[in-house]
This record gives structure tokens, sequence and C-alpha cells, in this order.
């Protein structure tokens, strides 16, 4: 065995997206003590990033050390107790896990069931919440990546809270690629993660909570049923100004990563980020509209950073991906779950979205179209083309 040394690809797919040549900088630079106090002067200089990111004063806004899904689990572990009613939006794969993880902490799930690349309809969302008056807490993702589907975050939290339920958000893949607005929409529980349009490498999750969802958790009867991911705990390290006390060590190098593409997006602007993913959306559309595909979430409900293509009858749509990652080091996406096989994910996430990017992509997915078409044979079957 020798060191490992890994292709150079461009991450076109649902996540971890490019990671800037800055951000890899900075990571390599040497690991210190997680009580250090250089240390905790960048700690607190991520927290204050991540408020800008959020668009919220929470004090309580800090990266969780594990993926998105352990923002998630983070989320529903410190809000929900046994038997809260939790009334959770399912537009696609992530809010399905979303229901899982109200099962696991004891919750009562009740779905609102949505056609996959559709948003979340607040209209079915409102009845919900009027026959079932006990609810507590209202779950929903903004940005499904399962499906390419945008959600209108800001009219399910008002929702929400007429019915006096806290609301819990997924901003995994919108946090960067479309405007979030935690204190505007009055957000109270949101989670995130490091390496779709934050462009930073995977494996951390940043959270916000605000003073209603402090409460909820200061008023719990039971113990929060994970230690690890308890916020009354963690705060002890990431918590207010002055000491911090030991709770777990810090990816301390992840943490550096984070800070440098934090600064990055500061330095461009989040306003001026969100516009780049619109418009090189719309040179992706262009670009695949002119091979006559289409896209499979209506123009009105697309995200620009997770782009959905339906897969046409006559390709074989693991051997598209397969030719760009074999003769373009390109990576796409497959549909998960009853979207597999019937639709392409392509992101433009973070770094990933530039026009460079968009004109390799346009032109590698013709070529490899072109490859993977399926002629009809005679005796009905079909057979792959010859590879020209
Ligand atoms: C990627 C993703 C997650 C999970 O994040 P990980 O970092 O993979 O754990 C959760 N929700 C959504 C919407 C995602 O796109």
């Amino acid at each position: 065995m020798q060191s490992f040394n890994p292709p150079l690809r461009t991450l076109m797919g649902p996540g971890p997206s490019d990671v800037h040549p800055r951000v890899l900088a900075a990571m390599a630079r040497p690991t210190i003590g997680h009580l250090d106090p250089a240390f905790v002067g960048m700690m607190d200089e991520v927290k204050a990033l991540l408020q800008y990111v959020f668009q919220t004063r929470n004090t309580l806004t800090m990266p969780v050390s594990a993926p998105g899904s352990a923002g998630m689990e983070t989320c529903f572990v410190n809000l929900t107790e046994p038997g809260d009613k939790v009334v959770v939006c399912v537009n696609g794969v992530f809010g399905g896990r979303m229901k899982e993880n109200v099962l696991r902490v004891g919750g009562i799930p009740v779905v609102v069931e949505n056609a996959w690349g559709e948003p979340v309809d607040p209209n079915r969302l409102e009845d919900t919440l009027k026959s079932h008056a006990d609810a507590k807490i209202v779950a929903f993702v903004h940005a499904e990546t399962s499906t390419g589907a945008r959600s209108d975050a800001k009219t399910l939290v008002e929702i929400a809270h007429r019915h006096d339920c806290l609301a819990i958000v997924d901003a995994v893949t919108s946090l960067g690629g479309i405007p979030v607005k935690v204190d505007e929409w009055g957000i109270d529980a949101i989670y995130s993660g490091s390496q779709k349009c934050l462009s930073c490498a995977p494996g951390l999750s940043p959270v916000s909570f605000n003073e209603r969802a402090i409460d909820k958790i200061k008023r719990r009867s039971s113990p929060v049923p994970s230690w690890f991911l308890d916020l009354t705990l963690v705060m002890g390290y990431w918590g207010g100004s002055g000491k911090r006390t030991y709770h777990h060590t810090a990816p301390v190098n992840a943490l550096y990563g984070l800070h440098e593409a934090l600064i990055m997006l500061k330095e461009e602007g989040l306003e001026n980020a969100w516009t780049r993913h619109q418009q090189n959306y719309l040179a992706l559309r262009a670009g695949v509209e002119s091979l006559g595909l289409e896209f499979f979430v209506r123009e009105e409900s697309r995200l620009p950073q997770l782009n959905t293509i339906t897969v046409p009858s006559d390709v074989d749509e693991a051997r598209v991906r397969q030719l760009l990652l074999a003769d373009y080091n390109l990576e796409i996406g497959a549909g998960l779950g009853s979207l597999a096989g019937r639709i392409f994910r392509v992101g433009l996430m973070g770094q990933t979205s530039n026009m460079k990017n968009v004109l390799l992509f346009v032109g590698a997915f013709r070529e490899s179209i072109m490859r993977s078409t399926l002629a009809p044979a005679r005796n009905g079957t079909t057979v792959a083309k010859p590879r020209a």
C-alpha cells in the first residue's frame, strides 16, 4: 500500500461539491489543541460567519461535529420529547428521514405527503394542522436534494407558527445557494451541511436555534436521548464567551476548512452567491434544452443548485454517468428511491457553480447521451448502439 492520491474530479453531483484550493490549504495547516486560545478565537469567528450565512442573530449557532444527517438528528433529539406530535412534510428522500428521526425519539409523526418533484403544498400543511391541534412541531426540507424541488420556507414557517408549532427546517442544500433568512422568516431550528453550497469538505453540520427552540429544550421533562448531540452539553464547549469546557475533541482541521469556506462566501457576498447560482442554472438550462432534454421539476419550483433532468426512455442512464466519470472526470448523481433510473441529478453547488463547469457538462453530457442511446433491435429487445 502507498499514499492515497484521489483522481481530480469535477463534482457536479448532489454533494460533495468542489472544494476550493484555499479551503484545502487551510485544512492542511498545523493541528492545535481544541481548547488552545488561538483555536477558540477562530471558533468565535466561525460562529459569527455562520450567523451571517444563516442571516440570524441566534447565539446558539454553531457547527455540529458530524455531517448534515447529524444536524438533522440534533434538531429532533433535542426538540422532540416522547409523545410529541410532529407534522413532517415529505416530498422526497430527506423528508422521509425526518419522519424516521421522529419515530426513533418516540415522537408521533403526522406525514403531509406531497408528490416527489413538487414543493410542499402549504394548503395541505394547513389542513393537517387544523385536524391535529395538539401538534408541537412542523418539519420540512427547504431544498429537496433527491428531486430538485424548492419549497416556500417562509410561508410554511408562518403556517407552523399560526398553529403554535415550532418549525424545523432542513437547509442542507439551500444554505449559500438560495436565500435562507432565519430571523426574517422566524425559523426556530435549522441545520445545514458543509459539503453542499458552502463548498467545504464533508463532515460538519452548521445549526442554529432561536430562543423559542431553546425554551422547549429547557422545559424538557426527559433527558435528551443522545449524549453526543445534547445541546445543553455541547453549549459548554461552543457556547457564549469565556470559559470553554471539554465536551468532545473538535475536528480542528475540518473547522479551519469551514472557516476559510465561510470567509470566501463573505468576500463574495451572500447575495452575489445567490445570483451566481441562478445565472449558472439559466446557462445550464439553455444547454440542456438545446439537447432536447427536459427538467423533472416545474420551472417555478426548481433549485438552481440541484438540477434534475428526465432520462429519455431510450437512454441507458447508468452508462451516461459511467462515461462522464471515466472520460471526463465528471461526477453527476443518480435518482434515489422511486426516481432511480428516471432522473439525472446535476449539482451546481458552491464553487462548482461556474460557467466553465456548465460548458464542460453540456458538451460531455451531449456526447455521453449519444453514446448511451439504445437502438431498437429487430426482435423487439433493445441493444446499445456501438460506441462512436
Ligand atoms: C445531503 C443532505 C442531507 C444529509 O447530509 P449528509 O452530510 O450527507 O449527512 C440532509 N438533507 C438534505 C436535504 C441533503 O441534501
